[in-house]
C-alpha cells in the first residue's frame, strides 16, 4: 500500500485539487510544518505548528517559481495564466516583433535542457531574421 500525506504548510487548497487528493485517498494536512526532524540527513518526522507530528521516510516538495525580471512586462510581450511569456515555439519570439525569450521566462518545460534548446532556436531565427533583412534569404 502507497502511504502519501499532501502538506501544505499553511497555505489553502483549491477545492478541485483537494478533491483530486480525495479521490485518490491521499490525506491532507494544511497546518503549517515548523520542522523537518532525522538522522544523519534522513528524515524521520514532519512537526506541525498544531503540536502534532507525522513519521515520514522522505519528502517531496515544490518551490514555486516567479520571475526576478519585469523586462518582459515592461516590454509589452504577452504573457499567460502563470505569467510566462507566450512565444512562438518555432523561433521562440515573442508577441513583440524582435524581442526573442528563452528559458523559464516562457514557463513552458522549465528544465536546462529546454532552455538550452530554445536559446539555440532564439538564436537561428535571429539570424534568419538579420538575413531577410539584408536581403540574403527569403
Ligand atoms: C530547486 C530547483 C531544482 C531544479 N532542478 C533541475 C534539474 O534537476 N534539472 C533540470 O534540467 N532543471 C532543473 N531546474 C530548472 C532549471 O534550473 C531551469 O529550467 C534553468 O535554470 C532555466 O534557465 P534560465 O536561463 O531560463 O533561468 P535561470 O537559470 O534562472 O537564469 C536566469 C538568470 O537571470 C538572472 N537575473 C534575474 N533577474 C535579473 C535582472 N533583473 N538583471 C540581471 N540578471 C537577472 C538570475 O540571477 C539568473 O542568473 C531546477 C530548478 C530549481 C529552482
Amino acid at each position: 500500500m502507497v502511504d502519501v500525506v499532501a502538506c501544505s504548510d499553511g497555505i489553502k487548497v483549491s477545492r478541485p485539487a483537494a478533491r483530486r487528493l480525495e479521490r485518490h485517498g491521499i490525506p491532507l494536512r494544511t497546518e503549517p510544518i515548523v520542522a523537518f526532524e532525522g538522522t544523519d540527513g534522513v528524515l524521520s518526522k514532519i512537526r506541525f505548528e498544531s503540536g502534532t507530528d507525522l513519521d515520514r521516510e522522505g519528502l517531496f516538495f515544490s518551490t514555486g517559481c516567479q520571475q526576478a525580471s519585469d523586462l518582459s512586462q515592461r516590454l509589452r510581450c504577452k504573457r499567460d495564466e502563470k505569467g510566462g511569456v507566450v512565444t512562438d515555439p518555432a523561433t521562440e519570439e515573442t508577441s513583440v516583433p524582435g524581442v526573442y525569450v528563452a528559458g523559464d521566462v516562457s514557463r513552458d518545460v522549465l528544465l536546462v535542457a529546454v532552455a538550452i534548446a530554445e536559446g539555440a532556436k532564439a538564436a537561428a531565427a535571429i539570424n534568419k531574421a538579420f538575413l531577410r533583412r539584408d536581403g540574403f534569404c527569403e
